[in-house]
């Protein structure tokens, strides 16, 4: 059990940080996808593995035969068979803080290929138009030839790569570290967390916020700013310092492989800069600056790709007791600790969230089949409250429930249990899970918790979720999204206004264009009336 006692700060994991990583794993890339994308891929179909874990493929590999041989093709088609999109998904950078959505505008090299003349590289995109559509993922191909790099000579690619930050992605580039979306190589992210040498006693000083310590303690010289920086600059950047992630041990030589050729390099993260100097012998010397002041110098310096000087947040969440490997992507649990990752159950850990619920599913045998048992931290002691036919109850007092009510009607002190018990009996928690479900885009997920949980008098679509938007209309909305999505990749531009012009609505490849037809302004008032239908059209979504 994840008590909240055990879990001990690091001064490079905060509060805001984990809990965003905690949600984006536990919403964003829930057990029913992994199992799903596993399946398709150990049957050898990649693309059935990618729709699972909501990765778009906008390149055909056909195409890329043609184009570039039959060498270049076969490459490209084993490391799509060894993909793991929802691994891919897992690891992909996310906002820190919040529900940790995925980061809009990246392009994340994964793979390069060298053909006659061109060079290919396979790399997965964040572009918002995919991201609207329920935090899609795009894979796309670019080419590097004698015109320079382009996407793959097709108008779904160019609409991609004209939405993401190409100038970004030397700082995401996982060529050289496939463990974050290869099968194959997934173990590798072991070696990233290894103890090495002199590790955790490096690692102890980071989590104390003595960073510069650290660096000295993994072979750095370490310099504040520069002789003009004020004592008061210094102590921002020791507290920038201290709270980057960095992976110290190794980290010189690990430099050295991706930028053979760099004497100096950059890290830059936020509004800082760590320029790392001595990297081909001698010492090694890293001065702690402000992006501004480094851009103000005028030499470009290669940029540190994330993958190779941060930490993998897994591992700190793993090794701080605040996710357990069952909570982990099976392959990132097998890479980390030393068992095979056993998952939650689906259906119980999203009560873990709910402040004051310690654990979920302890003792549910004894409950009775089809009832929920939940820890609550009373006092001292853990209670248990119990969902026996569709009611909560606190099992462990003898107060009489009618007393206690009575006397919190009073203004007296209601105990912990009695607080947890009425909330769940809300079913807020279930409708708030939703809203995260459907924040990441897992429109099958959040169905079927309103499916379970959901009264039998209110229709799904017709749940309010906390921003007064209906779940129907998020629906709807997320339906519209990924309609035009899939318009870019096969390359029909969709107009403006999809939903009110139904002239531009193709029809192949939407399980529900009737609903997606409507427009905006009548949107509402048919979400309403078709509430019959809405349970149906839940249920027929995926
Ligand atoms: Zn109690």
């Amino acid at each position: 059990m994840t008590g909240q006692a055990m879990v001990r700060w690091s001064a490079f994991v905060d509060e805001s940080r984990a809990q965003a990583g905690i949600e984006a794993r536990r919403y964003g890339v829930p057990p029913t996808m992994i199992e799903a994308a596993i399946e398709r891929r150990s049957a050898g179909d990649w693309r059935g593995a990618c729709a699972a874990a909501d990765v778009e493929c906008f390149f055909d590999p056909e195409m890329i035969r043609r184009r570039c041989g039959a060498e270049v093709a076969s490459a490209l088609l084993d490391d799509l068979r060894t993909l793991a999109p929802d691994l891919l998904r897992w690891h992909l950078p996310r906002y820190a803080h919040g529900s940790g959505r995925l980061l809009a505008g990246l392009l994340v090299p994964l793979a390069g290929y060298d053909g006659a003349g061109t060079g290919l590289t396979l790399a997965a995109a964040t572009p918002g138009l995919a991201l609207k559509a329920g935090e899609r993922i795009v894979l796309t191909l670019l080419e590097t030839g004698s015109s320079g790099a382009r996407s793959g000579a097709d108008a779904g690619g160019n609409a991609v790569l004209q939405a993401v930050r190409r100038r970004g992605a030397e700082r995401y580039d996982l060529r050289s570290y496939r463990m974050f979306w290869n099968a194959a190589c997934a173990m590798g992210l072991r070696e990233l967390c290894g103890d090495a040498v002199g590790g955790a006693a490096i690692l102890r000083l980071q989590d104390e916020g003595r960073a510069a310590e650290a660096w000295t303690a993994a072979g750095f010289d370490v310099t504040l700013g520069s002789s003009r920086t004020t004592p008061e600059e210094q102590r921002r950047l020791a507290r920038w310092l201290s709270s980057l992630p960095v992976n110290l041990p190794g980290l010189a030589q690990r430099v050295s492989d991706e930028l053979p050729a760099a004497d100096e390099a950059v890290i830059r993260c936020g509004s800082g800069a760590l320029v790392l100097s001595g990297l081909n012998g001698g010492t090694t010397a890293v001065e702690v600056a402000t992006s501004r002041s480094v851009r103000a110098r005028g030499t470009v310096l290669p940029e540190i790709p994330y993958a190779v000087w941060s930490r993998p947040l897994d591992a700190d969440l793993f090794r701080l007791g605040l996710v357990e490997t069952r909570d982990l992507h099976p392959l990132v649990g097998a890479a980390i600790a030393d068992s095979a990752a056993e998952r939650a159950e689906p259906s119980g850990w999203r009560y873990s969230t709910e402040s004051g619920i310690e654990a979920q599913y302890a003792d549910t045998v004894s409950a009775g089949a089809g009832n929920a048992v939940v820890l609550v931290r009373c006092g001292a002691d853990l209670h248990r409250v119990v969902r026996v036919e569709g009611r909560w109850q606190p099992i462990d007092h003898d107060d009489h429930p009618a007393r206690e009510s009575l006397i919190q009607r009073l203004g007296g002190p209601v105990s912990p249990c009695r607080a947890v018990a009425q909330h769940l009996g809300s079913g807020r928690h279930v409708i708030d899970a939703v809203a995260r479900f459907l924040d990441h885009g897992r429109v099958a997920e959040a169905a079927r918790l309103l499916e379970r949980h959901g009264d039998s008098g209110t229709a799904p679509g017709d749940f309010v979720l906390t921003d007064g938007v209906t779940v129907g209309e998020r629906l709807a909305d997320l339906r519209e999204h990924t309609l035009r999505l899939w318009m870019t990749r096969a390359g029909t531009p969709p107009v403006r206004d999809v939903q009110g012009s139904r002239a531009a609505i193709p029809a192949w490849g939407y399980p529900d264009l009737r609903f997606q037809k409507t427009r905006s302004s009548r949107l509402k008032r048919i979400t309403r009336r078709s509430r019959k239908g809405e349970s149906a059209r839940l249920k027929k979504h995926r």
